[in-house]
């Protein structure tokens, strides 16, 4: 027990406000964090099966309720189910368990709490919050989207996927605990890293992308493109995983002060029309977008290749190119139920105003073509 606590880490001067706290067995911290708060009622936002998971090693006081009805791809009728047990309960600290799907219900659940209005405007018509929320413990268990460290939420209502976001939606504390995710199977474990990836080289060569987030985002690259297959061939080696967990954190800070751009302005049909889990939907794009920005953007593409060892742009991109065959996950669209039919349905909903955050112009017809290609 004492060699965990020694491996703890306050992690300070990251460009976040958010604190964290990071390190094998810092969940362990739990308890002692929130009593900081001195809550009166402390909502638990998690997933099915993370609760099982986890549910005996929580010391469940008697003020703490569970909502543990969050599903992958979190629904607007999700958010409203336990931001009403959140206020008929009066709770007054939210913690957010699982992978992105409830840190991002929590993190939404714990800002409404506090604001008047319905979580449908503030997701069609961008209202923005006037009020701090309740104090928002986050930690992750999976290694990946960094929603521990961001303002956003992405929620889905029928096939709109996007992102609620705002300076009063970052989370007060992440506790980063590696171990939490070592019950990810290999696939799980490949999908999270590759969305930690997509982060870092989006944020990389975003337009908002600057000397602090530039820092985060090849940290980023360099961490995943070494341990990710170590990762997710050696699932119960805790090194890897830490390096996996600290690598997500890390695209978190990056993405939190740069953006995302086309991956994932792209990802977000694919997921909700085919169901596509979020970080793979990510990956099936990303090699034809380093492609298509590596006239616009030479020097960061140059950058990124060679947090992968390489010394050209080329060979950077094969060497990612080379990380995702050995998965056995990145394949043709067709595989994953696309039909050819449907690419300019898909092109049409990926322009989103995300894409603006990219170095070069994209249209509906260069996501068109790319789509074609990957088909
Ligand atoms: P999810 O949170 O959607 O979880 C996917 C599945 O993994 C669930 O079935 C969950 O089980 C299971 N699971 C979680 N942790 C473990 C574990 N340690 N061991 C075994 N199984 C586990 O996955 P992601 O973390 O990939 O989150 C994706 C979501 O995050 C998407 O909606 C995406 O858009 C969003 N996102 C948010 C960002 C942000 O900044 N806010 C950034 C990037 C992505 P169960 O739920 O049953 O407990
Ligand atoms: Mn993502």
């Amino acid at each position: 027990m004492l060699l965990f606590f020694i491996m703890i880490k306050n992690l300070k001067n990251l460009p976040v406000p958010t604190k964290v706290i990071f390190g094998s067995g810092s969940f362990g911290k739990l308890n002692e964090i929130v009593s900081e708060f001195e809550p009166k009622n402390v909502l638990i936002v998690t997933g099915k099966t993370t609760m099982n998971r986890l549910g005996s090693y929580l010391k469940l006081d008697k003020n703490f309720i569970v909502f543990n009805e969050v599903e992958p791809n979190p629904s607007l009728k999700t958010v409203e189910k336990g931001l009403d047990l959140c206020k008929k309960k009066k709770c007054d600290v939210v913690i957010g368990i699982g992978g992105g799907s409830p840190l991002d219900v929590g993190k939404i659940i714990a800002v409404l709490t506090n604001n008047k209005g319905s979580l449908r405007d503030y997701f069609y018509k961008r209202v923005c919050f006037s009020k701090k929320g309740l104090p928002f413990i986050a930690v992750p268990t999976t290694a990946g989207t960094g929603s521990e460290v961001t303002s956003a939420s992405v929620l889905t209502d029928k096939k709109k996927k996007d992102a609620i976001s705002h300076e009063y939606m970052f989370p007060c504390v992440a506790i980063v605990d590696p171990e939490l995710t070592m019950s990810m199977p290999r696939d799980l474990t490949a999908i999270t890293g590759f969305d930690a990836l997509a982060h870092g080289i989006e944020a990389y060569w975003s337009k908002k992308s600057n000397p602090k987030s530039d820092i985060y985002a090849l940290k980023t690259i360099k961490l995943v493109y070494e341990n990710f297959l170590k990762a997710c061939d050696n699932p119960n080696n805790l090194r890897y995983r830490e390096k996996m967990s600290l690598a997500s954190l890390y695209a978190g800070v990056a993405i939190a002060n740069a953006g995302t751009n086309v991956m994932h302005s792209v990802s977000y049909p694919l997921t909700t029309f085919y169901n596509i889990p979020h970080g793979l939907a990510c990956a099936l794009t990303t090699i034809e977008f380093m492609k298509f920005n590596s006239k616009s953007a030479k020097r960061k593409l140059l950058d990124i290749a060679k947090s992968t060892g390489a010394r050209s742009i080329e060979d950077g991109i094969k060497n990612i190119e080379n990380l995702f065959k050995k998965t056995g996950l990145v394949r043709p669209l067709r595989y994953y139920g696309v039909k050819k039919n449907d690419i300019e349905k898909i092109a049409k909903a990926g322009v989103t105003p995300r894409i603006k955050n990219n170095p070069a112009e994209v249209n509906e017809k260069d996501i068109e073509e790319i789509l074609r290609k990957i088909w």
